[in-house]
Formats: C-alpha cells, structure tokens, sequence
C-alpha cells in the first residue's frame, strides 16, 4: 500500500462539523481531504437549527445556499407542560447576531454543506470508512477502507475527526471518558403532520414535558412541505420499559402527553418504523492532541434538549480552523487555551441548562409568571445558540446561577 500524496488537512467524517472544517481550511488555501463512511444524502437525527449556526455557516460561505433551500423558517423554541406554555422568541436575544434559524432535513442539509465545502476545492471522497490512525510520527498517518474491502493510506499534516457518534480517534486513541449524563435514549419518526390546531406555530420547534414525569420530553420539529419530526427522550431504562417495537413504544409515548397526541391525531408516518437512539452522550479526556482535533460530536455530545448540537459541531470546527492554519504555518499554538477553553465556555453554558432542565430548576424559571423580564431576554440568547457570548450572566458556568435563580421564583 503506497500512500496518497500528503494533503494538508485531513477531515474524518463529512457531517456539518467536517463540512465546515473543509470549507474554513480551503478559504485559508489549505489542500484538504475529506473521507466519509457513508454515500451521501443520508439520514442524520438532529433538525432543529439555532441562528448561532448560521452566523458561522455565513463565515464558511455557506450560508446562501442553506437559504436557497425552503427549508422551514424557525424564530424561536415553544416549551410546554401541561397547561402552562411559554414562547422563546429569539428576537428577544440581548446580542448581535441572527434571530431566526430553520428546521432542516439533515440528509439535505448536510449534503449541502458538504457540496459547498466541495465547490470551495475541498476533495470529499464518499464510502471511505477510517479504519486506523497513527497521530505519533511528523505527519499523521490514516487508513481507510473502500466499499469493496479495499485499504488506502493518506498522510496528512492535520487531522479533523468529525466522525460525529462514530467517535473515531477517541476510540482509537482511547480518549473516551464518562459522560456527566446518565444513559438516555429516544425514539423518533418522521410524519405527514396535518396539523389543523390554531395554536400550534410552525415557526417553533415545539418541547413538550411529559404531565407526571419532569425528564421526560418530546420534540415536535416542523419541517416545511407539511412534514415533521416527532420524538421522545427519557432514561433508557424507562423507554424500554414500554411494550412492543420502537413504533408502539413512540405512539404510547405520545398518547400521554395531552397536545402532542391532539395535534398529531392525523399524522401519517413516513416511515415504515419508528427509530431509536440510545446512549448517545459522551465526552473525552483531551480534545486535541499533537496533529489533531476533535470537533462536533468526535469530542462533547450532552444532550438534545436545546438543539446546540449543530452549533457546537461549527463552533468547534470554526475555533480550529485558524489554529491548525497558524500550526501549519510554523506557529506554536496553545490547544488547550485557544481551542479546547474557548469551546467549552459554550458547552458548559448548555451543560448547566441541560443539567437544571432535569432538575426541574430551570423548568420553574421557565415556567414562572415572576421571571424578570430581562432574564427571559437573556434565556431567549441562550436558546438562540449565543452561549458563547461573554456579557450574557447566564452563559459559561451557567448552573449555579440557574439554581439560585429558580430557588428564588420558588420562595417569592
Ligand atoms: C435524539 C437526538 C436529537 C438531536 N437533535 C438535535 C437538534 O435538534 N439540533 C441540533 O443541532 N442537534 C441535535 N442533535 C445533535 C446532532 O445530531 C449532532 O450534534 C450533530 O449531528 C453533530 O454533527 P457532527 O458533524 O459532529 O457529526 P455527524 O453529523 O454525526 O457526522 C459525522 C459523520 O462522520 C461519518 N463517520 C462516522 N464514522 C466514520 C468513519 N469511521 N470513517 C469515515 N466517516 C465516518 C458519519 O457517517 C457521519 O456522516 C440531536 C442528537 C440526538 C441524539
């Protein structure tokens, strides 16, 4: 097996991290090589978008041709339990940036991305699955293997995983370390929705909490052309806990939650089965190392309630891009400063909602009639993807803050 000519920069996986990993390094006049298990389109969970996303998709230029798409216009988050409801309209949001985003297919979506990377001279080669990795020698060396069995060895001077779940080089390099989430599941299916109800915005991913069980939420995400992705997520334990196959499971599920059941009372699946995911987050020890960095989901996966997964996989690739340019240049970079810190003050933002919203806590902010006006304005920033944004008290270690607030709203 001879090797392929050394490209600068290497990208495992060809989801929106990848893509826009590819796209940033061509606009810096890197030669790059993306490899991708799959045959693209294919099925990814993930819908619902926030306009943080597209402020970065604009950077990689990319942004257009998302637009040109029709996918589903979105303005903000609808959070539901029982009778109590409240809308996040993102142009509420305290900060500079984008106040809509859009619910996506993510077969097209992502096929989109990686077009437009590949129109800016990125080289994709599809059904090229990483089978191995040695990151130890001057450069990094890669193998893949092709559909019919064959291997190939790139070299490559960097190395972006972006291979999402698959988790290649954490894996590889054993840098796979506990999650902070205990083990949670969903089960999902995409439907003609007919939905009639007046009050339901198509405008808005709808997040419904289960009448007696607070960890237990649904999605409603409407797409445009009249279709839409329903889901479920609860500790494993408790969806396997119900009979049947994973369609029984999703439609017991939605019985007991009063307006999903009413508003998909016509739905019409899509979908010969339902499908299920379970114990999708993960974490790692180190998210870089000498020729490589971990992006999207190959680092950080928390959890889907706040859609940020999208956004963290640009981010991520965003933040790295301009290091790993400055490292091929000759550069000394600091990853543990310049990239790994600076993309977990936006994880860590989305970890403390993620955890308080299973407390409870950060329900009651959400739920509660004496919630300062300017605290729904900085939650609607959080919800848009702003979690970055440093003049935001509700961003970075955002847990305490959340808990205290809540503990307040409970006693007045
Ligand atoms: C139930 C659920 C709901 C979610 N809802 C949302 C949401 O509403 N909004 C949101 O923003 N996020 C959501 N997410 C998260 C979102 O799915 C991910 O964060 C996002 O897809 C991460 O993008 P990525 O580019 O890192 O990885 P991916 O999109 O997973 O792309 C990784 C790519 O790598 C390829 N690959 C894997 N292994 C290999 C290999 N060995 N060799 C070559 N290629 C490989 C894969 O085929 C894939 O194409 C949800 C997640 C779950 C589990």
């Amino acid at each position: 097996m001879s090797p392929e000519p050394m490209v600068d920069v290497l990208v495992i996986g060809a989801g929106p991290a990848g893509a826009m990993a590819a796209a940033l390094s061509r606009r810096r006049g890197l030669s790059v090589r993306v490899l991708e298990k799959t045959q693209f389109p294919r099925f990814s969970i993930g819908e619902s978008m926030l306009p943080q996303s597209l402020v970065l998709l604009e950077q990689a230029g990319m942004l257009e041709a998302v637009e040109r798409a029709g996918f589903q216009y979105k303005d903000g988050a609808q959070i539901v339990r029982g009778e109590r409801k409240v809308d996040f309209e993102f142009s509420m949001k305290t900060c500079a940036g984008y106040p809509h985003a859009y619910q996506v297919t993510r077969a097209d979506f992502d096929h989109i991305l990686i077009n437009e990377a590949q129109r800016q001279g990125a080289e994709v080669r599809y059904r090229e699955e990483i089978t191995a990795v040695d990151v130890d020698g001057d450069s990094a060396l890669v193998v893949s293997r092709d559909a019919q069995g064959h291997d190939t060895v790139h070299r490559a001077r960097f190395v972006f995983d972006a291979s999402g779940f698959g988790r290649i080089l954490p894996r590889l390099l054993q840098l796979d370390r506990p999650a902070d989430f205990p083990v949670r599941a969903s089960l999902f299916m995409h439907v003609e929705d007919h939905i009639v109800d007046a009050d339901f915005d198509r405008n808005k991913i709808r997040v419904a909490v289960h009448p007696e069980h607070e960890d237990i939420w649904y999605w409603l995400i409407p797409f445009s052309g009249g279709r839409a992705s329903i889901g479920v997520v609860a500790e494993d334990h408790v969806l396997q806990a119900y009979p049947g196959d994973v369609s029984a499971r999703l439609a017991a599920l939605v019985a007991e939650e009063p307006g999903m059941k009413r508003m998909l009372r016509n739905a019409r699946p899509l979908w010969p089965e339902a499908r299920e995911i379970r114990g999708y987050a993960a974490a790692v020890s180190s998210l870089h190392g000498r020729h490589f960095a971990l992006l999207g989901n190959a680092g950080e996966f928390l959890d889907p309630v706040f859609s940020s997964g999208v956004t963290i996989a640009l981010k991520s690739a965003a933040l790295a891009v301009p290091l790993a340019h400055r490292q091929l240049q000759g550069e000394t970079v600091d990853w543990q400063a310049e990239f790994a810190e600076p993309l977990m003050l936006g994880v860590d933002t989305f970890k403390g909602y993620v955890q308080t919203w299973y407390e409870g806590a950060l329900q009651t902010i959400m739920f509660s009639d004496r919630r300062p006006p300017r605290v729904y304005e900085l939650l609607c920033s959080v919800l848009a993807g702003y979690a970055w944004d440093t003049d935001n008290p509700y961003v970075g270690r955002s847990g305490r803050r959340l808990r205290a607030l809540a503990q307040t709203l409970r006693k007045e």
